[in-house]
């Protein structure tokens, strides 16, 4: 499990996209190298298919179809994952990097990694409110909870 990222990423409003987080993580994995990841060996590591940041050319495809990937309790070749998105990926890898526990993927507690924000291969984004789209919000509210307690009209 990582212990250190020397680019973490910032908050949710900078927070990369899925494909995104991944290739920065393949970049943390080889030391900052893109020769590194592009001539990565690991073809049996889940994020392999997105390492350069972009959806797999069906080349890409064909290099691991008939490789058994990580985790391996999952008996998955890339083959089977051919349609797979980065999230799902991700949460593959977080799994493998838990131990293949997705309890303690979940649990992980290594917020600097990039890849922390999608470690349940399901999006973490979520929609960011200005003040006043807040306070407009909590005016709506207030005046739903105003009319219900006026009862119905007679
Ligand atoms: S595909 Fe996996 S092993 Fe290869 S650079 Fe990315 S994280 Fe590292
Ligand atoms: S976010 Fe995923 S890859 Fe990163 S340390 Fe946690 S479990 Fe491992």
């Amino acid at each position: 499990m990582k212990d250190e990222n020397p680019e973490p990423a910032a908050d949710t409003s900078e927070r990369p996209t899925p494909v995104k987080a991944l290739r920065r993580h393949c970049l943390w994995c080889c030391n900052g190298s893109r020769n590194g990841v592009s001539l990565c060996p690991n073809k049996a590591c889940p994020l392999w298919l997105f390492r350069f940041g972009r959806g797999p050319t069906p080349e890409i495809r064909e290099a691991v179809a008939d490789i058994e990937l990580y985790p391996l309790e999952t008996e998955q070749t890339g083959a089977d994952v051919a349609g797979r998105s980065a999230l799902k990926s991700i949460g593959a890898n977080c799994i493998d990097c838990s131990g293949g526990s997705k309890v303690e993927a979940r649990a992980c507690m290594i917020k600097n990694c990039d890849l922390h924000p999608y470690r349940t291969g399901k999006s973490g984004h979520t929609r960011q409110l200005t003040n006043e789209q807040r306070a407009a919000a909590a005016e709506r509210v207030r005046k739903l909870h105003a009319k219900q307690k006026m009862g119905p009209a007679q």
